[in-house]
């Protein structure tokens, strides 16, 4: 970016530009290079503001929610990277006649908090979603989902801000599928989710509480807590899972530099100190020929890569 575009930037966004940013510092791996501008938009109007200026000035730009399904590339982001903060990571509540619950909240709320304040609240249809970090903008353009649930049925409405306005959505269940939105593609370098009505359904709250401690003591056990991941790095095949697949091939604990195969869940690709975002490729990499080599299966990363990578 020239001057002339950063100061616009600043002039539109304040306080909440932070230049060179190390988006190590905004992903749950702890790996990723700088952005050129991490701006932090607090309401619709300024990230409406930044995503027109992009636009005009042709500056690249991404948006993030938590970084928790992302792999950042060393040398940086050039551009813009967006996080949705204040006003846009609000949560709030309305009722249908048909007995339903909407709660509306903003593509920067966190996911697993608002899935954890409805589960108490003895509303039941987001007990799988207590243990999944990043946020509710994530979570709708990943499909977020675990244990059989996933978060692309539960949804009214998904409101959309790019350069030219914004409109609300009314998505179908086909839109969805495992791990993806249909819609992603098209927001994906156009728009950003500000906000997301989620249908729930009061429900018993005895059981909605022992399916949620039934589910975090599954995590618990299964996924590892000591390093930084990304969570499951891969997509289960149809009918199979990763981790069996990664497991077989007897490469749980396999390392390419700092970066190792957890010996706990094989499909978790896991920094043990200090990887590079290139150790990690390279590891992807192997692991998804030695597994095509014996199965035949081809893995496909469920992970996002932003940046360029070598
Ligand atoms: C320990 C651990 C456990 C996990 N367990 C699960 C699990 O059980 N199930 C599961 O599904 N996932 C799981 N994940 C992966 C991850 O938490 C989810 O995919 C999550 O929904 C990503 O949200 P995020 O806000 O961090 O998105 P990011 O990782 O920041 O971004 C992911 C993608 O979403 C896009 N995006 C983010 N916000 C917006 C927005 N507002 N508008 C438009 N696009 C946006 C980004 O551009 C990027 O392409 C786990 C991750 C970890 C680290």
């Amino acid at each position: 970016m020239n001057d002339r575009q950063r100061h616009h930037l600043e002039t539109l966004a304040g306080e909440g530009v932070e230049w060179q940013c190390p988006l190590s510092r905004h992903t749950s791996f702890a790996i990723g290079g700088p952005a050129e501008a991490l701006v932090r938009a607090g309401n619709e109007r300024v990230l409406q503001g930044v995503l027109r200026l992009c636009r005009e000035e042709g500056i690249p730009w991404r948006v993030i929610g938590r970084g928790t399904n992302l792999l950042v590339a060393d040398r940086g982001v050039e551009g813009v990277v967006l996080r949705l903060v204040g006003d846009l990571a609000g949560s709030g509540e309305k009722s249908a006649s048909d007995g339903t619950l909407a709660l509306c909240a903003g593509g920067g709320a966190g996911f697993a908090r608002l899935c954890r304040e409805a589960c108490e609240r003895g509303l039941t249809g987001l007990e799988f979603g207590c243990g999944i970090p990043g946020t509710v903008g994530g979570a709708v353009c990943m499909n977020a989902g675990a244990w059989g649930g996933e978060i692309g049925p539960l949804l009214r409405t998904i409101r959309i801000v790019d350069a030219d306005g914004a409109e609300d959505i009314v998505p179908s269940a086909e839109d969805f599928s495992y791990r993806s939105w249909k819609g992603s593609a098209a927001v994906d370098g156009r728009g950003v989710i500000t906000l997301a009505e989620i249908s729930l359904r009061p429900g018993d709250r005895t059981e909605i509480l022992a399916r949620v401690a039934d589910y975090d003591r599954l995590r618990r056990d299964k996924q590892p807590r000591e390093h930084a991941s990304a969570g499951s790095f891969f997509k289960n095949p149809p009918g199979d899972s990763a981790g069996r697949l990664i497991e077989a091939c007897g490469l749980k604990g396999l390392r390419v530099g700092a970066a190792m195969v957890s010996p706990l869940h094989a499909n978790f690709l896991v920094n043990t100190g200090g990887a590079t975002a290139a150790e990690v490729l390279r590891l992807m990499r192997l692991v998804q020929e030695r597994v095509l080599q014996a199965t035949g299966v081809a893995l496909e990363a469920e992970v996002h890569l932003l940046g360029e990578m070598p």
